[in-house]
């Protein structure tokens, strides 16, 4: 049987009133269900938000360092829980063993980092204008709080929106993605077991439409904090709006990394391919387009193919180079966006079709691909796939390579391989992103500077990790004591 899975509310484990549930199964392995979990209602998210609210003036006024012991209580725990965390990872997600060390790692600094912040969340003090009067401003936490979370990063996300918006003195429900909620359980039962009082943090599965959905336009919700699709988030972001509720919304990218002739080629290619492949290409911040100088653009392409066909494929338990696609829907959507390509003129250089052989039947497997020729008006040049797919265009200028990599719609991270210092300079001064890198990947982000998108990646008011990570969560009051 496998093991069922409830919401937390209120500090309890309960089950969805309607009494439905969905399965998760392995990407690498489908006939392995990895939990049943509630298929929960409005109504059930109703409850969670009311416990949300009765939780929060009690979490407001607890002292921050005492809101940052629990926070610190859970990095302990999760350090703890580490090697069965990754596995599960791996597990229901389909990430390689090293990639999902590395994201659980990632979800341990984050409540480290938002532990100490919950000592230190700043203010100022003011020279006011009168001899009698004290001049300050202080922060509050904004209230009770929805986090929308996506399947691609199942602990990461969850933990850097639930760790600021605690340590602030926030209540939340927490919403994730239906195709890999059990890493999310699992911080939930870390904050559990590190001594949240009941209701600080709650967490309710369930279909987007309904549970998403409703907390998105819920009357008692002061914040939406959305990561996810732009289609999703625009939604979300226009249902609260309709409230004037504050909100955040991050998501999809079609990220370019430019490469000039004064590269080493053999570096390019290693920089694009650990940004285009790298947990299965299913990043936002993934490597989708190379946008190569015709000098060094043969090189390239023969480099980058040859990378791309090296790529051991396998399940994420076993650790190979590429895990699966997480899901049937998102292997198809992958391999119709390379027939859109092909159909559309680019060349299929590798990859791109689903491997043979028994290993590889029972999961959701794609080989990398590369496609070359492409040219910006393609829709493989402007749609995100969030697969394993490298579109490659041919420009004949620093200016041309901008101009293309500046000529869609995402803004969330972008990078730029050359040795020649202005050029990289000015790469970061006109490139239209919220993450500019030189001579690096695409992917992997520091945690405490902040992260977020121009155009339509994100929302674009707030920024989330670092010290910003602290501004969605709380409000500013000036204080004028005299
Ligand atoms: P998604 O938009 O399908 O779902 C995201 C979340 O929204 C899920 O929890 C889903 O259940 C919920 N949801 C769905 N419909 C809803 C509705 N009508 N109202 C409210 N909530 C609803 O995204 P996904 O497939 O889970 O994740 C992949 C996407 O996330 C990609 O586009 C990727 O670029 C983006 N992403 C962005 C970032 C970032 O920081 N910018 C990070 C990771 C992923």
């Amino acid at each position: 049987m496998p093991t069922a899975y409830r919401n937390y509310v209120d500090g309890e484990w309960i089950e969805s009133r309607a009494g439905e549930t969905f399965e998760v199964r392995n990407p690498a392995d489908t006939g392995d269900i990895v939990g049943e979990f509630q298929a929960s209602t409005s109504a059930d998210t109703d409850a969670a938000v009311e416990a949300a609210v009765g939780a929060q003036t009690e979490w407001a006024t607890t002292p921050g360092p005492e809101r940052g012991n629990v926070l610190a209580e859970t990095a302990r725990i999760l350090e703890e829980q580490r090697d069965e965390l990754t596995e599960t990872l791996a597990r229901e997600e389909g990430k390689t063993l090293d990639e999902a060390g590395g994201e659980v790692q990632r979800a341990i600094d984050i409540f480290c980092y938002y532990a100490e912040k919950a000592r230190d969340l700043g203010g100022t003090v003011k020279s006011p204008s009168g001899t009698d009067t004290e001049l300050y401003t202080k922060r509050e936490p904004l209230g009770t709080v929805a986090l929308i979370t996506p399947w691609n990063y199942p602990i990461a996300i969850p933990a850097w929106k639930l760790a600021p918006a605690l340590a602030a003195g926030n209540t939340a429900v927490l919403k994730p993605a239906s195709a890999a909620p059990t890493v999310a359980r699992k911080l939930l039962g870390a904050l559990d077991d590190a001594g949240l009082p009941d209701g600080v943090a709650n967490y309710v599965t369930g279909s987007g439409s309904e549970v998403g959905g409703t907390l998105a336009s819920h009357e008692d919700i002061d914040g939406v904090s959305f990561t996810g699709s732009t289609a999703v988030g625009t939604g979300v972001a226009q249902a609260a709006a309709d409230d004037l509720t504050r909100v955040q919304c991050e998501m999809g990218g079609k990220n370019p990394t430019v490469v000039m002739p004064s590269a080493d080629v053999a570096e390019a290619v290693d920089i694009v391919g650990a940004g285009a492949f790298g947990v299965t290409g299913q990043a936002c911040t993934a490597c989708s387009r190379a946008i190569v100088h015709e000098d060094v653009y043969d090189e390239f392409v023969a480099g980058i193919v040859d990378y791309a066909a090296s790529i051991e494929i396998g399940p994420g338990l076993e650790n190979p180079d590429m895990g699966p696609h997480v899901t049937q829907s998102e292997l198809e959507s992958t391999l119709e966006y390379v027939d859109i390509a092909t159909e559309d003129g680019a060349n299929l250089e590798t990859g791109g079709r689903q491997p043979e052989g028994r290993a590889y039947e029972d999961g959701h497997y794609v080989e990398p691909a590369v496609v070359s020729g492409v040219t910006s008006d393609m829709r493989i040049a402007q749609e995100e796939v969030f697969g394993p797919v490298l579109a490659v265009l041919k420009v004949d200028s620093f200016e041309a390579g901008v101009d293309v990599a500046n000529d869609v719609e995402y803004g969330l991270s972008a990078s730029i391989v050359t040795q020649d210092l202005s050029e990289a300079h000015r790469f970061t001064e006109e490139i239209e992103s919220g993450v500019a890198k030189v001579n690096e990947k695409t992917t992997g982000l520091e945690l405490h500077v902040p992260f977020g998108g121009y155009k339509q990646s994100s929302t674009d008011t707030y920024r989330e990790q670092g010290d910003a990570g602290l501004d969605f969560f709380t409000s500013t009051k000036t204080v004028y004591m005299n």
